[in-house]
């Protein structure tokens, strides 16, 4: 059975229509695990990647300070026990290098290179119904053609900047965290600035402020961050990690977010006042997302809780930031922890005692233009060596919409989608049969890898189903899309996120208001993905191409 789908490559008459039963789109974290599931299934299929490397967002990220702040073993793929064993991460929150360095690992350990095209950026993706085949072409005009497409994407791979008047006309060096050069950026002894506060920005600041000879932070909104808690990861945790290696994944492969954290078992209330305030000190304490995976169990949904829980952060900050004008634009005015994504940060608040450092808050002082020297603000000209931009990305839709996709009867995904997106389990839509995308919009809900990594395993089970089944071409029909599409707008109300969050597309110009991560959470991935199967995929509408 292993190889069906490869024979009827090689011995169809049509065999020259395409050149590979499947096609992946990117190598990162879900193209890597999409490649070995599809080759160990017998499927001749390659990856193709517009960079020159493997990586994906972690070749794109690689500005200073660019770490997890998910666990690294639990990112990490689970596939393997022996691979598991053979790598044994050095830190709780790995560093961008460390990663890069373990997907290559995982690439040269199961024989994936020779299987991956660098440096072919797909410009042009489009589907022939006459034979059910995609042709899929790279910018520099190679052309592929393939059965199924799965673009593994990512949903922040496509940098956004700000069109601020003046910016092209900068003679320093510019650079976007989430398009870093791969060669070393010197910032010894130059002015740096960096504008955006949230993610990215607060992991880069803390990283180059020792260096620079002055850093100039250009924040629009304070987010409520919160200390990471990194650290080597001892000998004996080693040993615990392997020894547990099986439950951990049990764990990881059921739970809601794809997190090891315990939840809590208490809401803020059943607390006394000194108890809560002993709580808060262990949160303040305790590693990355437990924040909001073990805090209290009604934290974002009691604002009262919410508030104490703030007022003990805004302690936090007063107490690490001396001088008290700069203490106050760090703390976050307009929205409650957790309305948008917090992030985790290892001496951040510090770096703002350090006389180099200076905040500008955009929204007393907004930024008028870039010019050849600086940036001009209300209160003047700052002169800069470096801007570096930790402005974000075109979220969920920005690489599918790019890629010039163009599915049945000559649509474009980019039309499809123009008021949002519409999907089926975050994996596909209807109009563009045969075309998949893990950890694409709808998709995300909790830690990136685990829940890609259902997705990944989905599209291999549709994709032999399909085969085993006889058929060559599978296209979730209008219905099942449009459930999947309106629970999530259904209960992204009921959310956390507020609407100013970048999960609804909000900070992208133009770009429609909808929600982009799964609503429903994993479990409802979960539940869909045991219903489609149990139904034997009645979802999805399966047919042969004509002439096979
Ligand atoms: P982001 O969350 O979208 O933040 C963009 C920042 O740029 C915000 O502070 C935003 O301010 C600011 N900004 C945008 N336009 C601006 C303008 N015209 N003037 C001034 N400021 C402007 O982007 P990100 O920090 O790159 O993070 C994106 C996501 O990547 C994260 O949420 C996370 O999922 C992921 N990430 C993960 C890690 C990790 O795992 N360790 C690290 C980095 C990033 P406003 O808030 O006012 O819009």
């Amino acid at each position: 059975m292993a190889n069906t789908a490869t024979q009827r490559t090689h011995t169809s008459p049509q065999t020259a229509l395409y050149d590979y039963e499947a096609i992946v789109l990117g190598a990162g974290v879900s193209g890597i695990y999409q490649i070995k599931r599809l080759i160990d299934l017998g499927v001749h299929a390659t990856v193709l990647d517009a960079n020159g490397g493997v990586g994906g967002t972690w070749w794109n990220n690689r500005y200073p300070g660019a770490r997890f702040d998910s666990e690294s073993y639990t990112y990490a793929y689970l596939f393997s026990k022996e691979l598991f064993a053979q790598w044994q991460w050095q830190e709780h929150f790995a560093e961008q290098p460390e990663t890069e360095r373990y997907l290559n690992h995982v690439v040269d350990r199961f024989d994936l290179r020779a299987s991956i095209t660098f440096g072919a950026r797909v410009v042009s993706a489009v589907f022939d119904e006459s034979i059910s085949s995609w042709t899929v072409i790279a910018h520099d005009g190679r052309t592929f053609r393939a059965r199924y497409i799965v673009a593994a994407t990512g949903v922040l791979s496509i940098p956004f900047i700000p069109e601020i008047p003046g910016r092209e006309t900068f003679r320093g060096e510019s650079h976007h965290t989430g398009h870093w050069p791969t060669t070393p950026v010197e910032f010894a002894g130059k002015r740096v600035a960096v504008i955006g506060t949230a993610s990215s920005g607060v992991q880069v600041i803390p990283c180059i402020a020792g260096e620079v000879a002055s850093l100039t932070v250009y924040q629009r909104t304070a987010n409520w961050c919160t200390p990471l808690n990194n650290s080597a990861i001892t000998a004996e945790e080693q040993r615990e990690l392997q020894a547990n290696f099986e439950s951990m994944r049990e764990t990881l492969n059921t739970s809601v977010a794809g997190f090891l954290h315990q939840s809590s078992d208490r809401a803020a209330y059943d607390d006394t006042p000194e108890e809560r305030l002993a709580f808060f000190e262990q949160m303040w304490n305790s590693p990355g997302f437990s924040k909001l995976s073990s805090h209290y169990t009604d934290l974002l949904f009691n604002d009262a809780a919410n508030q104490e829980w703030c007022d003990f952060i805004v302690g936090k900050i007063r107490s690490i930031v001396h001088d008290s004008e700069t203490a106050t634009k760090l703390i976050p005015k307009n929205h409650k922890f957790g309305e948008r994504r917090p992030p985790f940060v290892t001496n951040y608040f510090e770096v703002y005692n350090q006389p180099n450092v200076t905040l500008v808050d955009t929204k007393r002082t907004p930024i008028l233009s870039v010019t050849e020297t600086g940036i001009t603000s209300t209160d003047g000209l700052r002169e800069f060596d470096i801007i570096i931009w930790a402005t974000g990305f075109d979220f969920g839709t920005g690489a599918l919409t790019r890629m010039g996709i163009v599915g049945r009867d000559g649509i474009a995904l980019a039309d499809s989608w123009a008021d949002g997106p519409t999907t089926f389990l975050g994996v596909q839509c209807h109009g563009f049969p045969n075309l998949f995308f893990p950890g694409g919009p709808h998709a995300a809900a909790g830690n990136n890898p685990r829940y890609n990594g259902d997705q990944v395993d989905f599209i291999h089970d549709a994709i032999v189903f399909a085969r085993d089944s006889g058929y060559d071409t599978i296209e979730v029909e209008s219905e099942a899309e449009q459930r999947w599409t309106n629970m999530v707008d259904k209960y992204a109300k009921k959310g956390p996120f507020s609407e100013a969050s970048y999960f609804f597309g909000t900070n992208i110009p133009g770009k429609p208001r909808k929600y982009l991560l799964n609503s429903g959470g994993r479990p409802k991935l979960f539940s869909t993905i045991a219903e489609v199967k149990a139904n034997h995929y009645t979802a999805f509408l399966l047919s042969r191409s004509v002439g096979e």
